[in-house]
């Protein structure tokens, strides 16, 4: 399993519980809490910096802070060239 050091920032403030965020992680780096209606950044330490969950999520709610030094993050563009 990739380890990786993004950072992700969750401001509940506008958070409306859709559990769009939580459904648009491939990986289960996202849980669900089902009493505070609100997603769990739980393993993130295996975040793939897709950015799926912060362009799920509609409020604004969710940032990806990419770890600019981590090999995934460098490989995500060597794809491109
Ligand atoms: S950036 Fe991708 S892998 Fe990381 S928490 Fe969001 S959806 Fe999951
Ligand atoms: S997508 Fe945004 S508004 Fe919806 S549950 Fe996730 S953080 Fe909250």
């Amino acid at each position: 399993m990739l380890h990786t050091r993004h950072k992700i920032e969750y401001d509940p403030t506008n958070c409306v519980g859709c559990k769009l965020c939580y459904k648009a992680c491939f990986i289960d780096v996202i849980r669900w809490d089902e009493e505070k209606k609100q997603p769990i950044f739980k393993y993130v330490n295996e975040c793939a910096h897709c950015n799926y969950c912060m362009a799920s999520c509609k409020k604004g709610c969710i940032t990806v802070v990419p770890d600019y030094s981590s090999q995934s993050y460098r490989q995500s563009f060597d794809m491109y060239r």
